[in-house]
């Protein structure tokens, strides 16, 4: 016990292990407040740098830095990556036999470990609490603080339990990271994790990076044409709502030459694990996934997350676009949307077996989805504005780089309204969209001549719309609430209508329809990596990427874990002759720099030969 710490200040940790130059934001403060032993609650958006806030005062304080972690299936990825920059690090876990776990406490009570990772329910049994009290606990750092909460959309009970924490070592501080970080949230970590003394450190949850944009959906076609324009042979994730779903899409982005895997809970757990090992090992992978793919998962270099359903909620919504762009380089989150999903989520929510009070939270949930799509102010602004942020415009939206015209919907919503009003009255009958527009379009089916519609007095007072035009029109009342969805999907006016058909309100809606068949030019696609490189240093670049991939299957680690391609780009740029320019490039930390510096600096040499 006792044993001295390996850093003496946080500024030489971070250069001699990470190699890099200055804190973000501030990670300092984190660090110093938690190396002198206070509690901390850390919102960071994914991305932020989160890690190095405990991992540091991890390495300045005696003893192992203790993380909780829900995530099994990363620990090993988590532990070679530290490996890599000559950090000690080891978890326990289930997949273990008795002699490796008997193996890596020893190592902990000998005072080996610079970070012990475990998952929550292991920290609940006697036999850990009982090793922890063996050995010196530098800190206590809890990952994905959010999934304590019973409200939000990752919660697991383990998580209660770790409020033990502060009963059972007083002493020792504890850091609580997320980057879910809405008030409410943010609340009951403090509360259930007994961090009412912590201080808080909250980022902007800004990602000046990521592009986001919502298109109307045309068809599956649309996705293609989306990763084949903007992001080929780039990798993504494209979240569905169901599992057959995934599997459908996937099939058919790999029918058009995309390579991409389904990924589901219903998957056998071998299958999944290697669709996530092979997502982080190779380049320009695709993984059509629901949304039980994602969470801890550090690929920095993930170019695109795609949304085909509309998502349960803007929290997890944000935290799942957030996983694009780790790196900090131009990075997309693109969805698509239809009438179908909100028909498709509000009867769900209907038809769901969770008490009123839940209902009312999902409703609430879906509401700020629906007004996130229907904006046409920046997607970015309303975003941030409900986790409590306020910017302008930020130019790397849809609505700010072509703002969505709007045009004055009263009339085609009052026609429509009436519609549905002389039905209920008249006639008692209640339907869904495809007949309504039927009759508004005097289109006469089948089905209008059974009910006799034709005799209706707003029978073909809809001409000037097509069926796309009238959708939407049906889509942008019911996320405005000024209609609803009754029984069988079938559509019921509210309190807001009422005021739409007397003319109290006037109802503004996007043009969607209107801009789509205009064909008007995209944003501008980014460039892939190898493109921003002046025309001199590609060929390196290149050639310094293969030896990457080399390396990484030696050390069975993925290709970032080795080096980022940013650090190879810098390398191929300014060609390094000797270890010591080498070492003053960002994030080659001094582990690496003996690693890998003499082959990196001989393929430099090799190309001025
Ligand atoms: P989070 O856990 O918040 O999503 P990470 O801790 O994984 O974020 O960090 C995201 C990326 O930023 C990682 O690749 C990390 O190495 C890098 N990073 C973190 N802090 C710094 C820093 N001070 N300087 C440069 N790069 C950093
Ligand atoms: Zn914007």
């Amino acid at each position: 016990m006792g044993m001295q710490p390996r850093f003496a200040d946080a500024q030489h940790a971070l250069r001699e292990v990470f190699g890099y130059e200055s804190f973000r934001g501030f990670q300092a403060e984190v660090i110093e407040h938690v190396t002198a032993g206070g509690d901390a609650v850390v919102l960071m958006p994914t991305g932020g740098g989160k890690s190095l806030c405990y991992q540091i005062p991890a390495l300045l304080r005696p003893g192992a830095g203790v993380v909780i972690s829900p995530l099994i299936a990363l620990m090993q990825d988590q532990v070679d990556a530290l490996a890599q920059v000559g950090l000690r690090a080891a978890f326990l876990n289930s997949t273990q036999d008795w002699a490796e776990q008997r193996a890596v406490e020893r190592q902990f009570e000998a005072g080996e470990l610079d970070l012990l990772y475990l998952a929550p329910e292991r920290l609940a049994t006697a036999g850990t609490q009982e090793l922890l009290s063996r050995g010196e606990i530098a800190l206590f750092a809890i990952d994905e603080a959010h999934c304590v909460s019973q409200w939000g959309h990752d919660f697991r009970p383990d998580y209660l339990g770790l409020a033990v924490l502060a009963q059972l070592w007083p002493d020792v501080p504890r850091v609580a990271l997320t980057a879910t970080a809405t008030a409410a949230t943010h609340a009951e970590i403090r509360e259930r994790l007994r961090l009412e003394r912590a201080r808080d450190f909250t980022a902007s949850f800004d990602r000046p990076n990521i592009q986001y944009r919502i298109e109307p959906r045309t068809g599956s076609a649309q996705l293609v044409r989306f990763i084949k324009n903007e992001h080929p042979g780039q990798a993504g994730i494209v979240y569905c709502l169901t599992r057959a779903g995934t599997e459908k899409l996937a099939q058919l982005l790999c029918e058009h030459g995309i390579p991409a895997l389904p990924y589901h809970a219903g998957l056998d757990a071998a299958t999944r694990r290697e669709t996530q090992a092979r997502f982080l090992r190779e380049d320009g992978l695709t993984v059509v996934a629901t949304i039980a793919f994602g969470m801890g998962i550090d690929k920095p270099d993930v170019r695109f997350v795609a949304h085909v359903d509309l998502p349960k909620s803007v929290e997890g919504y944000y935290q799942e676009t957030g996983r694009a762009g780790r790196d900090g380089e131009p990075a997309t989150a693109w969805m698509s949307y239809g009438l179908s999903d909100v028909v498709q989520q509000r009867s769900l929510i209907a038809s769901s077996a969770g008490s009123d009070a839940h209902k009312r939270l999902q409703q609430r949930h879906l509401d700020a989805m629906l007004a996130l799509c229907e904006t046409v102010e920046c997607r970015r602004a309303n975003l941030l504005a409900y986790f409590g942020e306020k910017i302008g415009p930020c130019g790397n939206c849809d609505t700010c780089l072509r703002p969505p015209e709007v045009y004055d919907g009263t009339e085609a919503a009052q026609k429509l309204l009436s519609t549905i009003v002389r039905l209920d009255r008249e006639r008692n009958q209640r339907f869904g969209a495809g007949q309504l527009i039927d009759i508004l379009r005097g289109r006469a089916t089948a089905k209008t001549q059974q009910w006799r519609h034709e005799t209706l007095r707003t029978w073909g007072i809809g001409a000037e719309f097509n069926d796309a035009q009238w959708r939407d029109v049906v889509r942008q009342l019911l996320a405005r609430g000024d209609l609803t969805l009754a029984e069988h999907n079938t559509l019921a006016c509210t309190d807001g209508s009422w005021e739409v058909m007397r003319g109290q309100r006037e109802v503004l809606l996007r043009a969607d329809v209107v801009l789509r068949s205009a064909s008007v030019s995209r944003p501008a696609a980014k460039k892939s990596q190898g493109e921003q490189l002046p025309p001199g240093a590609t060929g390196l670049f290149e050639r310094l990427r293969a030896w990457r991939a080399e390396a990484a299957k030696a050390a069975s680690v993925p290709p970032y874990v080795v080096f980022h391609d940013s650090v190879l780009r810098t390398v191929a740029v300014e060609r390094p002759v000797s270890q010591a320019e080498l070492a003053r490039i960002s994030g080659v930390g001094a582990a690496k720099l003996q690693r890998y510096g003499e082959q990196v600096l001989e393929i430099v040499a090799a190309e001025d030969r």
